[in-house]
């Protein structure tokens, strides 16, 4: 029969490393002789009790994470942190959100819903909307109250394909940051932040499991809050206040296990540059395809977006591709186009294979839509 090979460049749930899917395979109907999956297992048994603490030993040494951090494995996605943080961490005051995409308009928006509940001032510090999100918006520091609760970033933008590497200067004030599409992609210090979140299902594990990462002086004072949205009852409780999302707990264990074993973040971002850096190259030489992020500073090595020269042809190079096994290469709804989402699972050989492709596609279509280089399109 005819073997094709498949390459999920979903932007999540995406692709997870072949040797944990295998494991978690080997392990499906007997987890280590206990005669039971993970999937049937009380997470009050020993088993799981070694599970989760391993997953926060990994974590934590992956990270570096410090000790007055505290590690959680919550529910809810990354969406609900939108109103969790607020609600544990504003007290009140400003909380300012640095909008460059997407899901950090939605947090901030997040914000403004609760503000009319509870007393706090969310404040729109800059946008980069109006330029569909094709950089990450700059600001004045000076413009921050310094007694404001937080600055809210977005490290990567999964659906416009930027990111922020180096932190801005937030005027002594707190950043707390959403890291769902590159945690463990590259390398952040996470004393830089009062607060990390993170769904899991773009870079670390399946869906439904939510990493929060806390600096222990931003948890309540009291327990006053609705006890799942608590920080402080979910740390003291060791994330089992209630039952967690005890398999996907499970694999993401395997996953840090599985980056561990590549070398540590450092070695994942080097390895994530490399990758993406081949089809920035590409995009970059070709007057065919574009890029909309012309900083290379702030492009994602996680998720690279990208459009041929017209809708027509974006549509016929995602049909094309699709049937080829480039899987979920369609561009998010908003931005259209075509997005190549390059987590840390996602093989280098992928990249390699989509560029092959890409100089086929343009080769075949370019001189449709540039009579000017119709002379040069067989080489
Ligand atoms: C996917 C994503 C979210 C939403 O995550 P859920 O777990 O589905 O709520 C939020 N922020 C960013 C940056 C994302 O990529």
């Amino acid at each position: 029969g005819i073997f094709m090979t498949i390459y999920n460049f979903s932007a999540g749930p995406a692709v997870l490393p072949k040797p944990v899917l295998e494991q978690a395979q080997r392990e499906m109907l007997d987890y280590q002789g206990s005669g039971m999956s993970v999937l049937e297992m009380s997470h009050r048994s020993k088993e799981f009790d070694h599970i989760i603490k391993e997953a926060e030993r990994l974590l934590r040494e992956l990270m570096a994470i410090p000790d007055n951090y505290k590690v959680l494995f919550l529910q809810g996605g990354a969406s609900t942190q939108f109103t969790m943080l607020p609600l544990n961490l504003a007290k009140g005051r400003k909380a300012y959100y640095l909008v460059g995409g997407s899901w950090g308009k939605k947090a901030y928006a997040e914000a403004v819903k609760l503000s009319k509940t509870i007393p706090f001032e969310p404040v729109l510090l800059a946008s980069s909307e109006d330029t569909v999100y094709d950089h990450i918006p700059t600001f004045d520091p000076k413009t921050i109250d310094p007694e404001a609760a937080y600055v809210h970033i977005t490290t990567n933008n999964t659906i416009e394909g930027t990111a922020i590497y180096d932190l801005p200067d937030t005027n002594g004030v707190p950043i707390v940051a959403d890291m769902s599409s590159n945690i463990l992609a590259a390398r952040y210090n996470v004393e830089d932040f009062a607060v990390i979140y993170a769904g899991a299902q773009k870079n670390i594990g399946p869906a439904g499991v939510t990493v929060v990462i806390i600096r222990e002086d931003f948890l309540n004072d009291e327990p006053t809050l609705s006890s799942m949205l608590d920080y402080r009852i979910q740390a003291e409780a060791g994330s089992l206040y209630n039952t967690p999302p005890a398999y996907s707990i499970y694999i993401s264990k395997l996953v840090f296990e599985w980056v561990e074993a590549f070398g540590g973040v450092d070695k994942m971002e080097e390895a994530n540059r490399e990758k993406s850096g081949l089809l920035y190259d590409f995009i970059d030489q070709s007057d065919f395809y574009t890029n909309p992020v012309k900083n290379p500073a702030q492009r994602s090595v996680a998720n690279v977006p990208f459009v041929t020269p017209s809708k027509e042809l974006d549509a016929e190079f995602v049909a094309e591709a699709t049937a080829l096994g480039f899987k979920n290469i369609k561009g998010h709804r908003s931005v259209g186009g075509m997005r190549a989402s390059l987590y840390n699972a996602f093989p280098r050989q992928g990249v390699v294979d989509l560029i092959a492709f890409m100089k086929q596609f343009e080769a075949e279509n370019k001189s449709n839509y540039c009579p000017f280089y119709s002379r040069n399109v067989i080489q």
